[in-house]
């Protein structure tokens, strides 16, 4: 029987990750997956990193979120250096377009709340932000520019995550997927994979969206996908420094001059099928925002699930089973999540503390009052 430190169920950009710190901090990390690593949400995704609230209800994260984002650059340095891969860091800022009638009373308050979040962000006329991005509508009203947050290449990055982790002795099984926790009492003695049992002290739970189907981690993990379309575009007489948003749309330029537009979020279940009305949504809010990507060649379109949950907050953290640990449900910020993740898993495991408060997102919050009943009965 294989033996680890620590046993890892999923190899997406989080379980990546987390296997490179545990490597390098000295121990002996088996990542297991289902199929080739780094081919689910880790790829699909846009790999925007800001910690900005899209809506009142994510303001909870916006702290995590500031945390993961300030050790960006060293993370990026770290994984660049280790693996070897570029990974298409672009701290260039994002700009937020308005196009509603009543633009002032708007811009104050997203700038107001902003300011109260300690988040850096600047309200510019039309005119400044056309000046700075001159693809933008002549319909946008005003904007308002987050000049600190960037974007990254999410496939090139967990191309790269995955590189360090095995050149930092993590071993990586592909096409070994975990069918259950292996339990023993109240101890979780490692995974279960179709054919065999892998021991490990710990073991942690990155699976994206199919972590609740993995056996006796439903309770910690109701993870569900929430299926994103996107298309990624060439224009070659259009250039987009900055990532733009508006209320329908972002766009992220890349390093390589293709843009990517994005993204639905539909709630129906594994399906990772590219649909005409996806694409036309996406392309009818791409051409408003910068209306000369009406000429853009549409180079690619996928579609990716993303790890949501009840309350769409991650799950981070030890459940109370001695030795299982979660790390996901990162739904719509995995990529902005991974190296605050990787770290704060890494701490546990080898300091027995974390340097950031993650309560709020332990895996104990979904336990109803009968199992909490359950979990403090006598054995
Ligand atoms: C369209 C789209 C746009 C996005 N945009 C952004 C963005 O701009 N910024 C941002 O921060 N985030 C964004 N996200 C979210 C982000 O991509 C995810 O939160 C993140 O990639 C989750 O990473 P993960 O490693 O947990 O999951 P995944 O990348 O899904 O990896 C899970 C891995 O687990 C494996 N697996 C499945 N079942 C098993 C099993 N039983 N045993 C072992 N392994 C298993 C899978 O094969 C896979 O390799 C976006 C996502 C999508 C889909």
């Amino acid at each position: 029987m294989k033996k680890f430190d620590v046993a890892i169920a999923g190899g997406g950009v989080i379980g990546g990750a987390i296997a490179m710190e545990l490597a390098r901090a000295g121990l002996r990390v088996g990542v297991f997956d289902r199929q080739q690593p780094g081919q689910e949400a880790s790829w699909a995704s846009a790999g925007i990193l800001s910690p900005a609230p899209e809506n009142p209800g994510m303001i909870a994260m916006v702290e995590i979120g500031k945390a993961s984002f300030a050790r960006y650059p060293e993370f990026v340095a770290q994984v660049e250096e280790i693996s070897g891969i570029k990974t298409g860091f672009r701290p260039k800022g994002t700009l937020e377009a308005l196009f509603s009638h009543d633009t002032k009373a708007e811009l104050s308050t997203i700038i107001a709340v902003h300011h109260g979040l300690g988040l850096k962000a600047e309200p510019l006329r039309a005119e400044d932000a056309r000046e700075l991005e001159p693809a933008l509508s002549e319909e946008v009203e005003a904007a308002v520019l987050r000049p600190e947050e960037a974007s990254i290449d999410n496939r090139a990055l967990t191309a790269a995550v995955l590189e360090a982790a095995q050149r930092s002795g993590a071993e990586i099984f592909p096409g070994n997927g975990a069918r259950a926790i292996w339990r023993e009492g109240n101890r979780c003695k490692g995974l279960v994979l179709q054919n065999e049992k892998i021991e490990a002290q710990w073991t942690i739970i990155a699976a994206g969206c199919f972590s609740a189907a993995i056996e006796g981690v439903t309770p910690y993990a109701p993870v569900r996908p929430a299926k994103g379309q996107m298309a990624a575009l060439r224009a070659d007489d259009l250039k987009i420094e900055r990532v733009l948003w508006s209320e329908n749309i972002y766009l992220v330029p890349r390093n390589d001059g293709r843009i990517l537009a994005g993204a639905t979020v539909e709630h129906v279940g594994f399906d990772k099928r590219v649909t005409a009305g996806g694409i036309e949504k996406i392309l009818s809010a791409a051409i408003e925002l910068a209306p000369s990507l009406k000429n853009a060649r549409i180079e690619e379109t996928w579609a990716g699930l993303r790890p949501d949950t009840p309350d769409h907050m991650p799950i981070l953290g030890p459940t109370d089973i001695d030795g299982l640990l979660m790390a996901t449900g990162h739904f719509r910020s995995g990529i902005l999540l991974t190296p605050i993740t990787a770290q704060l898993i890494r701490e546990w495991i080898t300091e027995q503390r974390v340097s950031v408060d993650w309560e709020r997102f332990s895996p104990l919050r979904f336990q109803s009052a009968s199992t909490d009943v359950a979990r403090h009965a006598p054995a």
